[in-house]
């Protein structure tokens, strides 16, 4: 972070912060010892390796290595800047933020541009030149209150017209390249949303962040998708997004139950007919963090896919996905040819709210497709069925429920309930061989040995709270820490200060992990740089010995080991006893 707050504030607010119950809105958390232990909203888990440090304000998982402090986590799952999770959090805890130069936030620039943007698009529908737009809007069924009500805009031919206006206004271009609204090519910049159809797509909270449009034109060489997407950026991150949410949320909070659909145009459709708990996962398949999020707003989803092969396939891929995030699920497929918007266009909003009351469960609905799909008969089909449900039975947390639909189906199957938990053990491992691994990033793996002793070093100076006298800064890869840590800064402030993700939750593992009877880890450390300096050098030696002599080289070299070696005999001295 470039800016700076003062040194312990970030302190002040975490101890008037309830960690737990900040994290614990997004996963359940339950104590061990003096750490809380949960499963990891950042990756698909069954077994809890996520852990958080209540007193320091911590998290880090032992699956995939995300880690970091509370404002990290609240940066990752609300897609917040660092200032604004200071901000967040403290105002929280009735605690006053200091204002910072220029507003002390990278990204403000951005949500500023989208919102302009988004303006800009919609004065475009409303004028002269979105007559075309306005009219396909109302082809399709949409009155003009709902598209007003999804922000919708129309991006004009004239591709310079938004950066006059952009000009005009006094902003620079910058934000509006970083959010993929202008573009930049051999020096020339230009709107990249031309005769477009212009979808915003906003946080729950209803900032806008980023866009989808759609090209309507009937161009007979426009061969691209039908829609294009923002790509990822600092305020936009497309997997933990819902489209339509903000429209929605009230709606899902008072009837406590949401319809999850594949496109744009399905959840305006459906908001067009009266069904206004729509929200549509666009531009990705289905995350955890998508489902996750659901959750949060109404404990029933209905999935409501296009009737298609691909919306078969995308239904049952999702059906585990929002069962591990404890969501009640049930699913409506439409025939064939049908999406959710071509369907309740010709057959009304009642016609399709009905449906979608009546869906049968998850569990009632597979069982029946694959009875319904299969060939064979008898053993052959249970077998099956055991098969197809022996992942959503297994993504299912809550232990009871789990239970009862293990009893159902063996009830259903006529086998004994034993038998059907170990095939369905064994159908579980079979398919989850590989994909266990899939979510799981390989990060840490990323750092390198010295990497990895800087950062456990660092973590044990503040952890220890023993600043270390040396001569020398005797760190190479994250040199501007050593004297952060050294003036006792907080683990909050050492982990706000590391934007790689990778680094960030080795130091948020490491901190976790110091102990503070660990007297004699700096000096084992500090050795342990200083050896792979020794390592570096002498490689670097026999390398030029083997290359024939140069006397100058060699002898520098010589001088930098003979240092190295005096530096390990002082810690030698100071450390270890
Ligand atoms: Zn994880």
């Amino acid at each position: 972070m470039a800016e700076r707050l003062s040194q312990g504030f970030l302190d002040r607010i975490i101890a008037a912060t309830d960690t737990v119950s900040v994290i614990g809105r997004y996963t359940a958390l339950k104590r061990r010892g003096n750490r809380f232990v949960g499963l990891c909203p950042f990756h698909k888990e069954k077994t809890p390796s996520f852990t958080v440090d209540p007193d320091r304000g911590l998290y880090y998982c032992f699956g995939c290595h995300a880690g970091g402090s509370i404002f990290n986590f609240l940066m990752e799952k609300e897609g917040l800047t660092f200032y604004q999770a200071v901000e967040n959090l403290a105002r929280a805890a009735g605690i006053e933020v200091p204002r910072l130069e220029g507003g002390g936030d990278r990204t403000d620039g951005l949500y500023e541009a989208a919102e302009f943007s988004a303006k800009f698009f919609r004065k475009a529908l409303k004028a002269d030149m979105g007559r075309s737009a306005r009219e396909y809007i109302l082809r399709r069924g949409i009155s003009y209150e709902t598209a007003d009500k999804y922000e919708l805009g129309w991006g004009p031919a004239d591709r310079n017209h938004i950066l006059k206006s952009i000009d005009k206004a006094g902003l620079g271009a910058e934000p509006f390249i970083e959010i993929d609204v202008v573009g930049e090519s051999s020096g020339r910049r230009y709107c990249k949303i031309n005769e477009a159809l212009v979808f915003p797509i906003s946080t729950s909270s209803g900032k806008i962040v980023a866009f989808a449009y759609r090209k309507i034109e009937n161009d007979p060489n426009y061969t691209g998708p039908k829609y294009i997407n923002s790509s990822d950026n600092k305020i936009y991150h497309k997997s933990s997004i819902l489209y339509g949410l903000p429209q929605a949320r009230s709606s899902i909070r008072s009837s406590g139950k949401s319809v999850l659909v594949e496109g744009y145009f399905d959840v305006i459709a459906l908001a067009e007919k009266g069904i206004t708990n729509a929200v549509a996962c666009c531009g990705t398949a289905l995350t955890s963090e998508q489902a996750n999020l659901l959750a949060r707003f109404g404990p029933k989803t209905v999935m409501l896919y296009d009737g298609d092969s691909a919306g078969l396939r995308a239904t049952l891929r999702s059906i585990e996905i929002l069962l591990s995030s404890g969501l009640d699920v049930y699913v409506v497929r439409l025939p064939e040819d049908e999406d959710p918007d071509s369907y309740v266009m010709a057959h009304g909003g009642e016609a399709l709210g009905e449906i979608i009351d009546n869906a049968p469960e998850w569990f009632d609905w597979l069982y029946k497709h694959v009875r319904a799909k299969s060939d064979g008969s008898g053993i052959a089909v249970a077998t099956e069925i055991v098969d197809e449900m022996a992942v959503p039975l297994a993504s299912i947390s809550d232990e009871m429920k789990r239970n009862l639909y293990i009893r159902e189906l063996s009830k259903r199957l006529g086998t004994a309930e034993e038998s059907l938990r170990d095939h369905l053990r064994k159908a579980y491992r079979k398919q989850r061989r590989h994909s266990d691994y899939e979510d799981k990033k390989p990060q840490v793996e990323d750092l390198s040995d010295e990497g990895k002793i800087e950062l456990s070093l660092l973590a044990l100076i503040v952890a220890l709270k023993k600043p270390v006298e040396l001569e020398e800064n005797p760190l190479k890869l994250y040199p501007g820490l050593w004297n952060m840590a050294n003036d006792g800064a907080s683990p909050s402030e050492m982990l706000s200060e590391i934007t790689d993700e990778r680094a960030r939750g080795y130091l948020s593992e490491a901190l976790m992990n110091a102990s503070e009877s660990d007297e004699n880890g700096i000096g084992v450390l500090l050795f342990k740089l200083l050896q792979k300096e020794a390592d570096r050098i002498n490689d670097l030696l026999s390398k030029l010995e083997g290359l024939g002599n140069d006397d100058e080289e060699g002898t520098r070299l010589l001088r930098e080991r003979s240092e190295v070696m005096r530096k390990i005999q002082d810690i030698r001295k100071i450390y270890i006893r």
